[in-house]
This record gives structure tokens, sequence and C-alpha cells, in this order.
């Protein structure tokens, strides 16, 4: 049973975070972390569940999630897998994190959220949830009384994003998609809040980084996870490593990596990994779409340099009949390409970067 004293140190402990969080600044380490109803004492390791009640004749979901919380104050950094269900690597690469990052040494806080798209990654669906054939990185910030997936991006946004000052959304190639390593650092919005996100970028260290400046800036329509942190004045990366439904070491390492080198860049820990030295930006993207519905044939690999109007891969249709041909839009590199046959008219067969 709470005390009166405890139950308003608890309240006063949420609305300081929510202010804290609100303005993006650093979180006293003094005040109780609550996510999901779980509180987080300083020094301590908590999990629970983000429950999304069901809806309109949807299951709900959950979201699984573990917070790691220094002794001392710090940043509260968010790590997100799973926005995409078929999305492994970063899935597993936080289970393992769960008990290999200690709160000895730590400042601050690390929010891990296990798996973000529960529905999905139970149905082993690409791109879409199966409760309501939304992407959910699609659907930002979310909306309390829509569809299954626009409920999870409602409850990510308002118990993650809201409590985080910095963001990270861990992505791979889907489990149709054949990717090399990359990290997107968002340029759009606040100039102050795009370079710490490049410095995120730089600290995370994955060589190649897509600059992307096509993002909303309407913080009631971010559309994307990390945007939606981002139009929230809390700097954010999306990164990708791994893809088509592998687990491998070598994408994980990536990532126990990169997350060990944000954690030192913000200060949080005093030993990690430096920032990238010589990063290839990638000025130039070009997500390619299949015009015809039917199989694909891909006649690159991922990291592939292509010349201009070079065959990324064709399309035929059911019968064996060739009906598109899909051509490189300029010189560059296959960042990743469909490696699995179903193809759907609109559906991305390629990204080529510059
Ligand atoms: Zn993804």
């Amino acid at each position: 049973m709470l005390t009166l004293t405890r139950a308003i140190g608890l309240v006063a402990g949420i609305l300081l975070v929510a202010i804290v969080g609100s303005c993006g600044g650093g979180a006293s380490a003094q005040a109780p972390l609550v996510i999901g109803g779980v509180t987080a004492a300083p020094g301590a390791v908590a999990s629970g569940e983000i429950t999304i009640a069901p809806r309109a004749g949807d299951a709900g979901a959950s979201i699984p999630f573990t917070i790691v919380r220094g002794k001392t104050a710090g940043p509260v950094l968010a790590l997100i897998a799973g926005t995409h269900g078929a999305e492994y690597v970063p899935i597993i690469a936080l289970q393992r994190m769960r008990t290999s990052l200690k709160t000895d040494g730590l400042r601050g806080t690390v929010i891990m959220v296990h798996v973000a798209n529960m529905p999905s990654f139970l149905s082993r669906t690409v791109y879409y949830s199966p409760a309501d054939n939304k992407n959910l990185n699609r659907v930002f910030p979310g909306k309390a009384d829509g569809t299954l997936s626009e409920r999870i991006a409602e409850a990510i946004t308002r118990e993650v994003i809201a409590r985080a000052t910095h963001v990270i959304d861990l992505h791979c190639g889907d489990g149709n998609e054949s990717l090399r390593p990359y990290s997107y650092w968002i340029t759009t919005g606040d100039p102050k809040v795009a370079e710490a996100g490049k410095a995120m970028a730089l600290a995370f260290g994955l060589e190649h980084i897509v600059v992307d400046g096509s993002r909303p800036t309407d913080p009631a329509a971010s559309v994307y996870l990390s945007n939606t942190a981002i139009t929230r004045g809390k700097p954010a990366l999306t990164t990708e490593t791994g893809g088509m439904g592998v687990v491998d070491e070598q994408s994980i390492a990536l990532i126990e990596r990169g997350v060990g080198g944000v954690l030192k860049h913000l200060g949080m820990r005093d030993d990690g990994p430096a920032p990238i030295a010589t990063p290839v930006w990638i000025n130039q993207n070009e997500v390619l779409r299949a015009g015809h519905t039917g199989l694909f044939y891909p006649a690159v690999a991922k990291a592939q340099t292509v010349t201009k109007g070079a065959v990324i891969g064709h399309i035929t249709d059911f019968h064996g009949t060739k009906v598109e041909e899909v051509l490189a839009p300029f010189d560059g590199q296959i960042l990743y390409v469909i490696g699995t046959p179903p193809i759907t008219k609109g559906e991305p067969v390629a990204m080529v970067g510059k």
C-alpha cells in the first residue's frame, strides 16, 4: 500500500519526468521513471509491458520493455527494436543487451523496447501489421482511438518517446530485404536537433550514412518513429543492420558497437568505441518501386556498385513473361534489394544511394 507521502512523491516524480521529457533535457536520477506502470529506481533494472487494450474487434497487443537505470543523472536513451516485426537482428541484440548492459558506471537511463510491433512479429509479416494492414513506421505519432498499429504508435510516443531525451529506432532489412548496413541522419527540423542527430550517427559508427532531408516537420504528422522524437526536440537516429529474416553475429555486433558508441558520446558511460572518422555520406538516394505485381528476380547484390541504366532486376507475370526491367536511376550503390520472389505493384524492389 502507498503511504500518502510516497504517493505524492510518485506523482511529483511522474510530473518531473514529463517536464524533463518534454523539453529534452537530462533526467534527474533521483526521480522515478515510470513506463507502462513500471518504476525503475536508480541503479535498478526493471522490465514490464505496455498493454494496448483490444478495440473494435482486434486483439490488442503488448509492448515488452526493459529500463536500465544508472545510479546518477544523465540522458534517457530509448532503443527500439521490432518496429517492423520480421526485422530480427535488433530484437535479438536487445535481448542480449537486456542482461549485458550494467547499471554500474551508467549515467542516466536506457529504455529498451524489445518488440514494438508484436502482432507483426508473431504473425511473421513484413512491412504491414496483420491486424490492420498498416506499416507501423508510417502511422506516427499514432492515435489513441485508431487501429491497432495507430494505438501502438500512440503508446510508444506517449510512454517511451515522451520519457526519452534521445532515441534510436533499430531496423534491419525486412524479412525480404537483402541490405548492407547504414543509418539515416534526418536533417529536417531544428538545426540543433539535426546536429545532435548527426553526432549520434557518427557515434553509432555505421560507415554509410544516408542524409535524409525529406521527413515532415509537423509533430502531429511525424509519420516515422525517429522523426516523432526529432519533431519533439529530441535527437534521434534510424539504423539498418542485417536482413532477410536472418540473425547473424556480424549484424548484432554492429548494434552492440553502435549503442556503446552512443552511450560514450552522450556521456552515459566512460568507455566505448570512438565515433567513425571517415563516414560515407549518401546525399542522394532513391527507393525503386515495382510497376507490376508478379515475381521479382534480382540481378544485383547488396553493397554492389551500379552505373546509371544498369539492370537491378526484372519482374515477370505469373506465367513467366517478363513485364518490367528495373534500371538504376544514377551511378550508386545498392543499399538494399528485395531477395524473395513476391512483388506487388508500388512496393520497393531496391534502394540505390549515391
Ligand atoms: Zn524496418
